[in-house]
């Protein structure tokens, strides 16, 4: 076992190890901020300096609890309840809004904690990045015979989350023409080796993305430029790509999206002199942007919303922008109605050989799962490894409970160097309701019903996770979405075999149950084949 234990035990020591690793990979730091413009991983720096000190001292039979951000304190549970519980962003439905979480934050009231840095289970980009080539692989399985080879994605925003996209295609064989506004997010992009090449001339981009796609050849093009003013500019040049998608900020008018002909910094002082107009002009640019990727999606290209909200912002101004797909129903969903999803490890040892150990012990359980078998071998290649070491991997409902168990009991016997993390993404079969992305048109209309989340949470509370969250959205998702996340820690002990048991079994579980509950036959399959009781 590796050295350096702060906390009493380690299963705080590896939640406190994730909060830092979630920490390490903020895109603004000094702001404690990771991703998506405002998605934070403490209220502020008080409230982290008292969370770890907090972590520091925590029983294995205490709970710390967190709102927004901000730990609030320690109650005597007992041996078999999570260590730490947290609610970040909820706000009573009519309160749910933009304007009043604007408010609240500023108040140093609430925190927006994205998906995954409120809860620390951010494991940089590589989460992203296999959620993005998933849906890019399913995208080439329906339209192009499951080959993306020289075929021209056009995308904008190479930030937290959207700097996954240039790899993302690459890996899947295709060509991505990404469209950033801030020169430092493209030679940031460019560093990390995300994406190849880069420019500022819309012909030369062109250039280089015509002759790969004529000669098939895997490459990502940053387009320096405001995605409002190019997307524009390529269309009426004629340009019609394959696949089209986006992910600006778009959620958030005042945080997020640059709107045209303005660069970050003039964005940041207009915020502070006149917040109306930043959005009106947002608004504005928005609508030219979706005008582009409705003419492409006329013309025959396969276009998708990957989460954004870029729809409902343009629908403001009177567009049918929800003639696009959102990715999820569209590509996504028929693997949460298995439990399929993006599950993920983090090795507290801080030693990339345990992640190794853990991809060879993948394959070897699970060779009738295609999803693996395509991914752990690209993930060993292109996937380089920064703070904790991570893989994320899409495993089914029962394929979770028994890979976590097989490595805690890899952790007993001393084949691992320390505990690992099991946790995953929110973006899950049992993990949220968002009506526009996750649960949009759900076939017995129970789109906006977060009572699935909600349930996610209790139970997988009741079963002994070692941390879990409930989230709201918060900045432009305020009243958009609800989502639960959780972790537990395979420390080697036959306790932790008893909670990976229950929790990970609740947690897809309860998934699989929502898609049956809501119609889907192939959910119904797969509860049917769970074991699990099911009152259908
Ligand atoms: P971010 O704030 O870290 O980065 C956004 C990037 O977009 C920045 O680099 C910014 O300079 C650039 N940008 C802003 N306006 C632009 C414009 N008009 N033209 C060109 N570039 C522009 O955000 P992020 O973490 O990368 O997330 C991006 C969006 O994608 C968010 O809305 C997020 O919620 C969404 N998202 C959804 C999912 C999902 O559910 N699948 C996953 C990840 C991200």
């Amino acid at each position: 076992m590796v050295h350096g234990l702060r906390c009493r035990g380690w299963r705080q020591e590896t939640l406190l190890r994730m909060l830092e690793n979630t920490l390490g990979h903020a895109e603004r730091p000094d702001e404690l901020i990771v991703y998506a413009g405002l998605a934070k991983a403490a209220r502020d720096h008080q409230a982290l300096a008292t969370t770890v000190a907090a972590l520091s001292e925590l029983d294995e039979d205490e709970t710390l609890v967190i709102q927004s951000g901000k730990p609030i304190g320690v109650f005597p549970t007992g041996p078999n309840a999570p260590l730490v519980l947290m609610a970040t962003s909820n706000l009573v439905g009519r309160w749910a809004t933009s304007e009043h979480f604007y408010d609240l934050e500023r108040r140093g009231l609430i925190m927006w904690g994205g998906y995954t840095a409120g809860d620390w289970q951010y494991i940089g980009s590589q989460g992203i990045l296999q959620g993005t080539y998933q849906t890019l692989v399913a995208v080439a399985d329906e339209h192009f015979d499951g080959d993306l080879r020289g075929r021209l994605v056009v995308t904008a925003g190479l930030g937290g989350m959207g700097g996954a996209q240039p790899l993302a295609t690459v890996m899947a064989g295709g060509v991505a023409l990404c469209v950033e506004v801030d020169p430092d997010r493209i030679k940031r992009r460019l560093d990390s080796g995300y994406l190849v090449r880069a420019t500022d001339s819309v012909d030369e981009a062109l250039a280089w993305a015509r002759d790969s796609v004529r000669t098939r050849t895997p490459d990502s093009i940053g387009l320096l430029g405001n995605a409002a003013e190019i997307l524009p500019l390529l269309r009426d040049k004629g340009v019609v790509p394959d696949v089209v998608t986006d992910q600006t900020p778009a959620h958030d008018l005042l945080y997020g999206y640059v709107p045209a002909k303005h660069t970050p910094a003039e964005v940041a002082e207009l915020r502070e002199r006149d917040p109306d107009e930043l959005i009106r002009l947002a608004e504005e640019s928005i609508a030219r942007h979706v005008d582009c990727l409705l003419a492409w999606l006329d013309a025959g290209a396969v276009v998708f919303e990957y989460g954004n909200n870029i729809r409902a912002q343009a629908a403001k101004s009177g567009l049918k922008a929800f003639r696009i797909p959102i990715f999820v129903e569209r590509y996504i969903r028929p693997l949460f109605c298995r439990g399929l999803g993006p599950f993920r490890w983090l090795a507290a040892s801080g030693d990339t050989a345990d992640i190794d150990f853990i991809d060879d012990l993948v394959l070897a359980n699970f060779p009738d799962n295609p999803l693996v078998a395509r991914w752990i071998p690209l993930a060993r290649r292109f996937v380089r490894q920064s703070g904790l070491p991570a893989r994320i991997s899409w495993l089914a409902h029962g394929e979770r409970t028994r890979l976590a168990l097989l490595v805690n009991e890899a952790v007993r016997r001393g084949d691992l160097k320390g505990p690992v993390a099991f946790t995953r993404d929110h973006l899950d079969a049992g993990g949220v309701a968002q009506p526009l992305r996750e649960t949009e048109n759900m076939p017995d209309g129970s789109d906006a019903v977060s009572d699935w989340p909600l349930l996610n949470a209790l139970l997988t509370a009741g079963s002994g996770a070692d941390l879990v969250a409930i989230h709201a959205g918060g900045g432009g998702y305020a009243g958009y979405m609800q989502s639960a996340g959780v972790t537990l820690v395979a420390d080697g002990t036959p306790a932790a075999d008893d909670r990976i048991r229950a929790a990970l079994t609740a947690d897809t579980g309860i998934g699989i149950m929502r898609y049956a509950d809501a119609g889907y036959e192939t959910a119904a399959k797969a509860v049917r084949d769970s074991g699990l009781r099911w009152f259908a």
